[in-house]
């Protein structure tokens, strides 16, 4: 199913509104985006909520990997590409540790790092501990050791089950994914997904052909949360199964192939660290739901770190800051007040030329749905009611002495509509924030 009519055609048609919407058809709008589920709806039988609910899973199957750090959702992806709607979940950055790594090294890379851009923390979310020896001994010691010291989710990767065993009972809780197993080994692998609740990785030298082999198994097993390692010969290979497996998936609607990815750009990229970045990079773009580094140097991570983000931003959703005052320095009853709007990028430079200025200041925030001054401005989000209402809320009034805000050169139009409904004083401050020392240094010294 997969437009409007598709669903409005097994709907009722009463248009009794039961299910919160006015119309059936308004309804089959919302089911066609994958916004809301049958069950809204009493008057349909138990056939036709089961068929109109898998028709809105996502083509890529979501996958919820739970941990003390919360969830962590992967997969559940409905696109191809990310500009036809949004990509839902953020591909996991996971830090590969190896049984054969020393002491030191293994120290090192659990030292958790991360960077804030745009009021996001970023950093890696995962650690995949890796039974390279083939023994079970350093493999054990190295999930017990880890497992006390991190709080991330952690996939366990063995060819050994009985090892994946002991290893998933050491952790003993959910935020566990086990993978690796070979073919021969496969169905006590999924035994042990069955038994212990856990995500598996199933993994196929055999490309597609092979994947779609075990994902059988798996299914008669009735082990839906999978995750597939589909590394190809090389580098490029690797890419183009990625593609061809979310084209199935998406174009195809064929569920077996519509599950998360996990790839390992180290695989080609021994010993270079920004090259591995680099093709890290690639398959975060395509398609990858858990990317595996093999190192956790910071300053070579930012790039696939911020490269994530971005990818995962919703494009239809202007990124924005909280309304609400905040403050730069140490605040007095005599700071200056500025004013803007809760777009992150407006925010962040307006934040950074105050903290250049060197003059403690509060800045009100005003909540314009992630907009712009300008645009705020000509699509009518930024009033002088809503500045009024907002210096009311956030009690101006008691933390400074004097009744003067400054606002955005922009907003110059609305100064005397923000005087007469806040009797507040306006200032015009610069259109530009860059302009805001100079600003204060003319204007607020002799205010
Ligand atoms: Fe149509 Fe069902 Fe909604 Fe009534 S509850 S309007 S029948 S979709």
């Amino acid at each position: 199913m997969s437009n409007t009519l598709d669903y409005y055609k097994l709907l009722p048609k009463t248009n009794c509104g039961e299910c919160g919407l006015p119309t059936c058809l308004a309804f089959a709008i919302r089911l066609a985006q994958k916004n809301a589920k049958a069950a809204a709806c009493p008057h349909l039988t138990e056939e036709l909520k089961t068929q109109l609910n898998n028709a809105t899973l996502p083509l890529v199957r979501e996958v919820v990997i739970r941990s003390d750090e919360g969830e962590i959702h992967i997969g559940g992806e409905t696109v191809f590409y990310r500009h036809e709607k949004k990509f839902y979940n953020q591909t996991i950055i996971c830090l590969a540790i190896s049984d054969l790594d020393s002491q030191e090294t293994i120290d090192k890379k659990i030292q958790m790092k991360s960077i804030e851009r745009l009021a996001e923390k970023l950093s890696t979310n995962m650690i995949a501990l890796f039974n390279d020896s083939k023994e079970r001994e350093p493999f054990v010691q190295l999930v017990q050791y880890i497992q006390k010291k991190v709080t991330t989710p952690i996939c366990l990767l063995s060819e050994e089950p009985e090892y994946l065993e002991e290893a998933i009972n050491l952790i003993c809780d959910s935020r566990v994914i086990i993978g690796f197993g070979k073919k021969e080994n496969i169905q006590k692998v999924l035994h042990l997904a069955i038994k212990y609740q856990v995500a598996v990785v199933l993994s196929s030298k055999e490309g597609i052909k092979g994947l779609a082999y075990l994902e059988a198994i798996a299914k008669e097993k009735g082990v839906s949360d999978l995750i597939l390692d589909c590394t190809g010969k090389n580098a490029i290979e690797t890419l183009q199964i990625q593609i061809l497996l979310r084209w199935k998936a998406v174009y195809e609607k064929n569920r077996t192939f519509g599950y998360p990815i996990i790839s390992f750009p180290f695989y080609f990229s021994p010993e270079d660290f920004s090259k591995e970045i680099l093709l890290a990079g690639l398959l975060t773009i395509k398609y990858s739901s858990i990317v595996v580094v093999s190192d956790n140097d910071l300053n070579q991570l930012v790039p696939l770190l911020v490269l994530r983000e971005n990818i995962f931003t919703d494009p239809q959703k202007p990124i924005q800051v909280n309304a609400g005052l905040y403050t730069f320095g140490n605040v007095d009853k005599n700071s200056p007040v500025f004013l803007t709007t809760n777009f992150s990028l407006t925010y962040f430079t307006v934040s950074n030329d105050i903290e250049s200025s060197g003059c403690p200041s509060y800045l009100l925030v005003i909540d314009t749905e992630g907009t712009s001054v300008l645009t705020a401005f000509a699509a009518d989000k930024i009033s002088a009611e809503k500045i009024t209402e907002a210096l009311v809320s956030v009690n101006l009034r008691k933390k400074v002495d004097h009744r003067t805000i400054i606002i955005p050169g922009f907003l110059s139009p609305l100064s005397s509509e923000i005087e007469d409904a806040s009797s507040w004083k306006v200032l015009v401050g610069p259109t530009d924030s860059a302009e805001i020392s100079l600003f204060l240094k003319k204007f607020w010294e002799v205010n």
